[in-house]
């Protein structure tokens, strides 16, 4: 946890963040920062799809992608779409403890066995599934893996501001990733 900076004041935000739509991302969140109006987007947010997991964001301030993981690797198109028509030079990528996309091979079973009871799959199906994607969208460590994205995502698009986040669902607050 010692690689996580809390952000309860303003002062608290990377000089490197502030004034720019990533510091402004955790005002919002973290500091309960008065709602702007925007007429366009600031910001892309990529999250993991976990319901535990709300934002407190103004409408229209950010375009978010939502995955399993806050993996963005498969939705490349839509972070070039938001870049490129949508105009938006800051990615802030929050990861979250506690993800449902690390150690998928422990949850095997029950994936296989949800699938055939909840969705009415065939169990070969099921299986051939889950061997099939899980290896794509395994995680492994949390934040290990929201560094290793940022720095892809870093070299992907080089002007772009990629900052990485993780989200603690006990608290619902934001946390900076230090990168020291
Ligand atoms: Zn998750």
């Amino acid at each position: 946890m010692n690689r996580l900076v809390s952000i309860s004041t303003e002062q608290d935000i990377l000089p490197e963040y502030r004034n720019t739509p990533i510091g402004l991302l955790l005002e919002y969140h973290n500091l309960n920062r008065q709602f702007a109006e925007y007429d366009s987007a600031e910001l892309l947010i990529g999250m993991c799809m976990d319901n535990r997991k709300q934002l407190r964001i103004p409408a229209k301030f950010a375009f978010v992608i939502r995955a399993g993981g806050a993996n963005l690797r498969y939705s490349e198109f839509q972070v070039s779409y938001a870049v490129a028509v949508g105009k938006v030079k800051h990615i802030a990528l929050i990861g979250h403890n506690n993800c449902g996309m690390v150690n998928l091979i422990e949850r095997k079973e029950i994936f296989i066995q949800g699938l055939v009871e909840t969705a009415g799959w065939e169990r070969e199906f099921a299986e051939q599934h889950f061997t099939h994607f899980a290896p794509m969208f395994e995680i492994g460590n949390e934040t290990d893996f929201i560094l290793n994205e940022t720095k892809r995502l870093r070299i992907r698009y080089p002007k772009i501001k990629v900052a990485p986040f993780k989200y603690l669902v006990e608290d619902n607050k934001l946390y900076l990733i230090s990168e020291d």
